[in-house]
């Protein structure tokens, strides 16, 4: 059915109409202005929701302001004037105000402002239907306006341009106009949301003609999305309107009544009766539709009721079309296509081509419906010829290319969005990626303090190596003696302090069988090796001595150095008939082969003396380990007198220790020549032919009896 297309100019050019430049004031006057700008504004912000109200109050403040007021306030005051006029419908009071405007800034040679009123001009020669007149005027004023920074004025331009080019047919020409005019929305200074809105909603119905309802429906529901409900009741009936015309090309009939309703409420409620008159007829088209013919007739005669009231040409003719339609579709034909007729005749001479075209549809579906093929088949050539001249092939995919253009702009607003959106999430992330790198740090820091740890660990666990040997070895120092590595003295001292002494009785039987023994040894002429080989000569026979002596002992017995080249052998638990072989085995350890020292062969004796503890069944309380000791040191001495390479043991007392003991404690020999002490003899090895005998040796050797004697 017929779509009322009716382009609402007025609205478009009072949009952004308020936002004059204040550059160039002096600041007093900008002052003064700021203030009166205000009261404008809010009469503009009333006229949002309620138009007559706003006219009123903007009449009554004209009134007040008078002609000798500022300049810049006149002109702004004007200018609002303007677009609630053509909202009230009061067309040529609009044009009068437009006139004044114009006079106005001729007298101020402001050519900006001038610019506006000659827009607002063609906009007049749009209402009627000169589009060709108004385009010649549109390109004058943009000649003029070569050098214009206004961004309003811009943006208007571009709107009367592509409003031109829309009821000419040129949709590709007419969407570049309005896509740029969208832009300069964001350079305006004031009420740029409203103007977007307007533009989208332009643009929107651009896509009705191009038959792209899809389009214009999302652009609608875009645009109603960024305006709340509240804020301005006429932008919200201009985009429902819009949306209610690409609901009906989608055949969503129902919604686009509901749409309908919406623009008819707001605009009964501003004061808006074109726009009402518009709403009627659209609700009408909704009621030929779904073929409720009378009720469309009198849809369509209240829209040409109102439509008639403010003379709105565009309105009057569809109002009368539909009319036309309605009665036919009461089958009124020959009353019918007279206000048909009407209709396409003023679109005819108006020059919209698109408007022709859809009326042409629908007359041609009317006459179907009416079995009147001859006149449809005639109707339907008509249309094809302007349809091909509207839409040719080229044309189409310049068109295909502008709506990706449009797309873009769209995509920018939503790329916006998503960009503040984004930066919540950089911000997200980039509190992420931190936190990664606090995470990788802190394990670097990690590894770095473990290898650190690790290291001084291993350090310090070296320097406890290394004290632990050093320990040892200071351990072993004080135990062994560095030279040979036998026990030293300091810890057989310490060995036999520490040593448990049972109780007199426990262990005496056992003890008194297999006392320990004690062997005191000292090398003989010991000092001879010292000055016919040197010194490290005597150090390396010591060495063997002790290793001689280690081997010849049990694993049990123990061997040590007791000084110089003094040794000592202490043997737990030794059977006294054992004993002597065992000196025997000793004496002869050492004196049987000579020792290879530096590629000599050094023959080597010792002299020995031994006594068993407990000593001849004494508690070791009478005679303890060091008087034992002293009589072996004495029997060792008694055995160097009597010729070396021998040892003596003093074995058992022969009388009571307590009469024996003050002259044992210091003169064996007297003992043993008393009778005091039994005393036991083992003779060293003879010694080998080959090697050479010490001058001495022989005549030092005497045997026991004679010692005694
Ligand atoms: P004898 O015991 O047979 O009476 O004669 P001797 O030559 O062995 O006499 P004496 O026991 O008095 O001398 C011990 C000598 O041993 C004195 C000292 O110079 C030497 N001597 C002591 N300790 C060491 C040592 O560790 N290395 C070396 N090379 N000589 C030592
Ligand atoms: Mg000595
Ligand atoms: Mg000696």
């Amino acid at each position: 059915m017929l779509q009322l297309h009716t382009f609402r100019w007025k609205n478009s050019l009072v949009q952004g109409l308020l936002s004059i430049s204040l550059l160039g004031m002096n600041a007093s006057v900008y002052a003064q202005a700021k203030t009166d700008f205000s009261e404008i504004e809010s009469i503009h912000t009333l006229s949002d929701s309620d138009n007559t109200a706003a006219l009123k109050k903007l009449q009554e403040y004209k009134e007040k302001l008078g002609k000798d007021a500022d300049y810049v306030l006149r002109a702004e005051v004007l200018k609002t004037l303007i677009g609630i006029l053509y909202d009230a419908g009061k067309i040529k009071e609009a044009d009068a105000a437009n006139a004044e405007l114009l006079q106005l800034a001729k007298s101020r040679n402001d050519n900006d402002m001038i610019s506006l009123g000659l827009i607002g001009e063609a906009f007049q020669l749009m209402d009627q239907g000169k589009f060709a007149m108004a385009l010649v005027k549109l390109n004058d004023i943009q000649q003029s306006l070569r050098d214009t920074k206004n961004a309003e004025v811009i943006m208007r331009l571009n709107i009367a341009f592509g409003m031109v080019q829309m009821a000419i047919g040129n949709f590709d020409k007419s969407l570049s106009y309005f896509l740029e005019a969208l832009k300069q929305t964001d350079q305006i200074p004031r009420r740029q949301v409203q103007a977007k809105l307007y533009r989208m909603e332009s643009i929107a119905r651009l896509y009705l003609h191009m038959h792209n309802a899809e389009k214009a429906l999302e652009t609608t529901n875009d645009a109603l999305a960024m305006q709340p409900k509240t804020e301005s009741p006429k932008i919200i009936s201009s985009l429902q309107m819009t949306r209610g015309l690409a609901l009906i090309d989608l055949g969503r009939h129902d919604e686009a009544f509901e749409a309908y309703k919406i623009v008819l409420q707001i605009a009964n409620e501003a004061g808006m009766p074109a726009l009402a008159a518009t709403a009627l007829g659209n609700i009408s088209d909704y009621y030929l539709n779904v073929r409720k013919f009378a009720e469309a007739e009198r849809a369509a005669r209240f829209s040409l009721e109102k439509a008639l009231s403010v003379q709105d040409p565009f309105s009057i003719a569809i109002a009368k079309a539909n009319i036309g339609f309605a009665l036919a579709g009461q089958k009124k034909f020959s009353q019918g296509i007279e206000y048909i007729n009407e209709a396409k005749k003023f679109f005819m001479e108006t020059g919209s081509k698109s408007d022709v075209e859809s009326l042409l549809s629908e007359i041609g579906n009317m006459f179907e419906a009416a079995d009147m093929h001859k006149e449809a088949l005639a109707i339907v050539r008509e249309q094809q010829k302007l349809s091909d001249e509207l839409f040719r092939s080229d044309r189409a995919r310049a068109v295909a290319t502008l709506q990706e253009q449009f797309n873009a702009e769209q995509r920018k607003k939503q790329i916006e969005l998503l960009a503040r959106e984004n930066q919540l999430k950089d911000a997200e992330i980039e509190n992420r990626q931190l936190q990664q790198v606090i995470l990788m740090l802190a394990g670097v820091l990690m590894v770095m303090v473990g290898a650190v740890i690790f290291f001084l660990y291993q350090r310090v666990r070296r320097t406890n190596e290394k004290l632990r040997e050093a320990n040892e070895q200071l351990e072993f120092h004080a135990v062994r003696d560095p030279l040979t590595g036998l026990y030293n003295r300091r810890s057989f001292v310490d060995m036999m302090k520490g040593r448990i002494v049972l109780p007199e009785g426990e262990r005496r039987e056992d003890a008194l069988e297999n006392p320990d023994c004690l062997i005191l040894m000292d090398i003989d002429h010991f000092k001879n090796i010292n000055d016919n080989h040197g010194h490290a000569a005597g150090d390396a026979v010591l060495v063997e001595v002790a290793r001689r002596l280690r081997s010849t002992v049990r694993d049990s017995d123990m061997v040590l150095r007791w000084g110089g080249e003094e040794f000592l052998i202490y043997s737990p638990r030794t059977n006294p008939a054992q004993l002597k072989n065992l000196v025997d085995r000793i004496l002869r350890s050492i004196g049987e082969e000579s020792m290879e020292v530096d590629g000599m062969l050094v023959p080597v004796t010792l002299t020995a003396g031994f006594i068993s503890l407990p000593f001849s069944g004494l508690p070791e309380a009478v005679c303890n380990w060091e008087k034992a000791l002293q009589i072996a040191d004495m029997a060792l001495y008694l055995g160097k007198v009597n010729g070396r390479n021998r040892a003596y043991g003093v074995s058992k007392l022969l009388i009571a220790y307590e009469e024996a003991l003050p002259v044992l404690d210091h003169d064996l020999s007297a003992a043993i020549k008393a009778g005091m002490v039994e005393l036991a003899e083992v003779h060293g090895p003879v010694r080998q032919a080959d090697n050479p005998q010490p001058a001495s040796q022989g005549t030092q050797d005497a045997d026991l009896t004679s010692i005694i004697k």
